[in-house]
């Protein structure tokens, strides 16, 4: 099949949701994929952190082959082992909760604002405070999450319960608090909002809000979590503990899966025939990711993305000084935001044209995420390519 053929078919078959960059690709192998005519890329955006541990990472590729030969699906009405094996890495590298598995980003938000509401029924609570420039999902509940009317276009009427307040501004989350909120949510680094970092002492403080007005902290680490900022979870570096965290993106490397963990006392109000997902918690999926957490641990992939963030940081902030159309390079690990005077589209553009992907997020921002276990040739490589790109563009 021909790439003009490949791209009828989408032409007459797919709805057209997405801007499409006229590139079929083929294949992939740790920091690369290859087209259909062979062309390599150099991918350093991971496919929005999916990609976390490499294309096809081998261990998670046999963990899905053995488990694609000896049990794909059964539903939540039995046990399997998979499920409990990851629920049991995810709280013991976290807050020692218990989890909800589902299908992807938007479904473990929903479920968290599900279980918030679920937890306060009983006082008549429901509202939740989000941050403005986040980013929770796609569906009713988590596109009225998401405090960016862009992305709420024509979907009135939205949920009712949601309150948005300026990302890292106390006063504005004291001012917001009424009697009927139950919960605040945020993500410790906003992505799509353009790599916007929560302050310490901001992280600290709703965290201690939170206790004394018994209210729930609700932390999306779908994007920043799995080991993205050098530490399992982005909260790790802010010194608090959340009451619900949700994942998904690089959990199962690629295969679709999300998971909501929730402290026990709270997990509590999650009972039998209030939620639920056909195919959440599968073993196929399941058994990917614990192959995600095993080979984080056995590499020693922590440590290689606080190393290699610290290197790329550096770098990136060097030749910032040159680059009068870098604004600032700001993230955590190798959550990287390049953050630039004009919009990024073209200089992303080009650097795709070069063999070099990366993602232009909030208009003006450049989005370096590459896998975990990336070596210093290949930062060196994209670096350059984008640094050629950018002094050619401005
Ligand atoms: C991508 C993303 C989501 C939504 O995830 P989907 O799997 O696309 O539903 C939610 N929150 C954050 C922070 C994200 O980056």
């Amino acid at each position: 099949m021909t790439k003009s053929e490949t791209i009828e078919l989408y032409t007459n078959y797919v709805i057209p949701n997405y801007t499409r960059n006229p590139i079929v690709f083929v294949r992939g192998e740790g920091v690369y994929v290859w087209d259909e005519n062979g062309k390599r890329y150099l991918d350093l955006f991971s496919g929005w952190a999916v990609s976390s541990l490499g294309h096809c990472n081998p261990n998670v590729t046999k963990a899905i082959q053995e488990q694609a030969a000896m049990l794909v699906h059964m539903p939540n009405i039995y046990y399997t082992k998979p499920q409990g094996l990851l629920a049991k890495y995810i709280s013991e590298n976290s807050f020692h909760g218990q989890c909800f598995f589902c299908n992807s980003g938007a479904e473990a938000n929903e479920s968290a604002i599900k279980l918030a509401r679920l937890h306060n029924s009983h006082r008549g609570k429901y509202k939740i405070i989000t941050m403005d420039d986040s980013f929770h999902g796609r569906t009713l509940a988590t596109i009225t999450a998401t405090a960016q009317p862009k992305y709420q276009k024509g979907l009135a009427p939205l949920i009712e319960g949601f309150t948005y307040v300026p990302f890292n501004s106390l006063p504005e989350v004291e001012k917001a608090i009424d009697d009927k909120t139950c919960g605040i949510m945020i993500e410790p680094i906003q992505g799509e909002g353009g790599i916007n970092v929560a302050d310490k002492e901001f992280m600290k403080q709703l965290r201690r809000i939170c206790d004394e007005r018994e209210l729930l902290l609700i932390l999306d680490e779908v994007q920043s979590g799995m080991g993205r900022t050098g530490k399992y979870f982005a909260y790790q570096h802010y010194d608090i503990c959340p009451d619900i965290m949700t994942l998904a993106k690089s959990l199962g490397n690629g295969t679709a899966i999300g998971a909501m963990e929730a402290k026990t006392e709270v997990a509590r109000s999650l009972v039998p025939g209030s939620h639920a997902s056909t195919f959440g918690g599968n073993p196929l999926a399941c058994a990917a990711s614990v192959a995600v957490f095993e080979t984080i641990q056995s590499e020693g992939l922590l440590k290689n993305a606080a190393n290699m963030g610290k290197y790329a940081y550096e770098r990136l902030s060097h030749f910032a000084q040159e680059l009068p159309c870098i604004r600032e390079v700001r993230g955590v690990g190798l959550m990287i935001g390049i953050e630039l005077t004009t919009p990024a589209t073209e200089a992303v553009q080009k650097c795709m044209e070069a063999g070099l992907l990366l993602n232009c997020t909030h208009e003006n921002v450049i989005r370096f995420m590459p896998p975990l276990n990336v070596e210093k040739e290949h930062i060196d490589k994209g670096l350059s390519i984008l640094q050629g790109v950018l002094k050619a563009v401005t």
